[in-house]
């Protein structure tokens, strides 16, 4: 019987090292293990600062509580996310207002946003997602990307980049072009910890606010109190804040994966080139567009969209690659048919027909760096003999 997930991590090369040396120093929470993972990756996406945390959900809350988001204000976030990006506006008090995304990329573009501002001249922030891996169009020759929107109207930028590592746009790294990057280590993201996080800014206000807020609202790092050798035992609270930090054990993990990057990204391109060009023929599949070079894109998802021609609904898909031992996802259910934010805000999907035709048909593809091959001839195989069987 064929087996074949839809995600797989691979796990096999410092990761158990760097684990044994953190067991060994006798002290597991964070410390020189987190410290360094910071500063690597601070360096691989060139920001100034980077703060390990132990989510990218609790990113993204530190993130709008460090822009000053608060009570009543309202926040643009794309409607095709995961829930994360919404959930933390709620956390503050504030209010999502969830935008439809472009056809083929599934990201917000620079018109979108211009005619979401025209209609909400008085939001606060955009949380931008580089949907799948690919960067949006944060910048451009023509000077009117996203950053220069927002600029102009006085808007902050956080990114949720949970799929965009390693990701980068003109050959600038994803992690430096908002206020305020988040990234994720989840255990089904391009480079994981397990749970984890990271955020990254060039602003150090908000990185020392941050820094305070990931542990209690505390004004310095509580792992020195206890290893530091001079009596250090006095600290002050200036803020009731979180417990979001990133423990050494993940960190060692991190470090590991962190070395794998480069090789995880080009065996998930490897996986996406196999899926463009033996796909390409299939009329009832709409493949994703890549607007930014093929090799600038993270590849963490492979999202495919069963269009009109299909003789299969998505359901009916995904039980069938199911039933052939292939794991599929879906990225996403949009956020205004969950019952939460549809009753909240009384949304209604007749307002988003972007998001309504990626819905009705999304299907993830199996992408990770260990699919073989032959797994993808099988998947291939699969998805045409589903589509051939299914006449009607
Ligand atoms: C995974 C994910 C998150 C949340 O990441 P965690 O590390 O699990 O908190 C947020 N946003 C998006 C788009 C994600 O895919």
């Amino acid at each position: 019987m064929i087996k074949i997930p839809f995600s797989k991590v691979s796990c096999s090369r410092n990761e158990l090292k760097y684990i044994t040396e953190v067991l060994d120093c006798g002290w597991l929470t964070t410390a020189s293990k987190a410290l360094k993972f910071e500063e690597l990756f601070a360096q691989k996406v060139n920001a100034k600062y980077a703060c390990a945390v132990n989510s990218c959900t609790s990113a993204l809350h530190l993130g709008l509580e460090a822009l000053g988001v608060g009570q009543g204000d309202k926040v643009f976030v794309p409607a095709m996310t995961f829930t994360a990006t919404a959930e933390v506006v709620r956390y503050l008090g504030a209010h999502p207002v969830l935008l439809d995304v472009e056809y083929g990329t599934t990201l917000i573009t620079p018109s979108i946003l211009e005619k979401a501002i025209k209609d909400n001249p008085n939001v606060k922030c955009l949380i931008i997602v580089h949907y799948g891996g690919q960067a949006a169009e944060m910048t451009n020759n023509s000077k009117t990307g996203i950053l220069n929107i927002c600029q102009k109207h006085g808007i902050k930028i956080m990114e949720d980049a949970a799929h965009a590592f390693p990701a980068s746009l003109n050959g600038r790294m994803i992690g430096n072009f908002g206020d305020i990057t988040c990234f994720s280590f989840y255990a089904n993201k391009t480079i994981t910890t397990g749970e984890g996080g990271m955020l990254t800014t060039d602003n150090e206000d908000i990185y020392k606010r941050i820094k305070i807020m990931r542990l209690h609202g505390i004004n310095r790092d509580v792992w020195d109190r206890f290893t530091s050798d001079k009596p250090s035992w006095e600290y002050d609270v200036i803020a009731p804040g979180y417990k979001y930090n990133m423990p050494d054990l993940n960190a060692a993990i991190g470090l590991a994966q962190l070395e794998q990057a480069e090789d995880f990204k080009n065996e998930r391109l490897r996986v996406a080139k196999y899926y463009f060009k033996h796909l390409a023929d299939c009329q009832w599949i709409d493949l994703p567009i890549c607007k930014t070079d093929i090799n600038e894109h993270a590849w963490h998802l492979y999202p495919i969209v069963l269009n009109h021609k299909s003789n299969v609904l998505r359901n009916i898909f995904i039980e069938k690659m199911s039933e052939a031992g292939i794991g599929t996802s879906v990225h996403y259910k949009p956020l205004y048919r969950m019952t939460y934010y549809k009753e909240t805000y009384d949304l209604n999907p007749d307002d988003f027909p972007v998001c309504e035709k990626i819905w009705n048909g999304n299907v993830s593809l199996p992408i990770f760096p260990e699919l073989t091959n032959e797994q993808l001839e099988y998947i291939r195989d699969t998805i045409i003999n589903i589509q051939n069987n299914s006449k009607i």
